[in-house]
């Protein structure tokens, strides 16, 4: 596999990117974002699995970014009780894009005296190297759902998310606890190892 100085990173959440940074830090590859290069783009996910979107919005950027590696992702959290949801549709649960308290809220409502709490988070990764080539990598990681919000660190569905290891939720951890086993680390690892590249720290 050739070397890979940069990908372009197709994200505008912040706490996905502050995620990346990190876990691509000591990977040798430079993370840089669509705007350096004057490129907004919308890309409608209305794939039914987080691979497809993950593809969708890859290739999205790849078109306008010719030359270019760019790397996507999809991830959300799937709940046992709740057969797999909010799945895909995990950022407009509540139906408002980024609004997470009100998709916590939600969530938290539906499984209201549910005894099953297990969830887990996943994120797929697309890389569309410049050449066109095409390569996806997964990462899951299990934990379960508490019954209120506790912790502001992180993002999205974090704060409720608790993992049996750390004795606190993602929404408690520090950024270095939640990168040493979150689903975008796993997925990251996973996509360096099919590079051929070391794991940054971290991992
Ligand atoms: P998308 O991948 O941009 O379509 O959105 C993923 C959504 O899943 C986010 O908006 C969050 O609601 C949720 N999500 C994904 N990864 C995490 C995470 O690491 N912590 C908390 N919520 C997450």
């Amino acid at each position: 596999m050739a070397e890979i100085a940069s990908v372009v990173l197709a994200t505008t959440n912040k706490g996905k990117l502050r995620d990346f940074l990190a876990l691509f830090e000591g990977s040798g590859i430079a993370l840089r974002l669509p705007e350096e290069f004057g490129v907004a783009l919308d890309v409608e996910e209305n794939g039914a699995t987080f691979e497809e979107n993950a593809l969708l919005k890859a290739r999205a950027f790849a078109r306008v970014l010719p030359g270019h590696a760019v790397l996507a992702d999809d991830s959300g959290l799937g709940v046992d009780a709740l057969g797999g949801r909010p799945g895909v549709h995990s950022a407009r649960y509540a139906g408002r894009g980024g609004d997470d308290h009100a998709n916590n809220r939600k969530l938290l409502e539906e499984l209201r005296g549910s005894d099953d709490r297990r969830a887990a988070f996943v994120c797929v990764l697309a890389l569309v190297l410049a050449g066109g080539a095409e390569i996806v990598a997964e990462g899951r990681c299990e934990g379960r759902i508490i019954e209120a919000e506790i912790g502001s660190n992180g993002f999205g569905y974090d704060p409720i998310f608790f993992r049996d290891d750390l004795g606190c939720t993602f929404g408690q951890a520090t950024p270095e606890q939640k990168n040493a086993r979150s689903h975008r680390a796993a997925a990251v690892a996973a996509l360096l190892g099919k590079l051929g590249v070391a794991a940054g720290p971290g991992r």
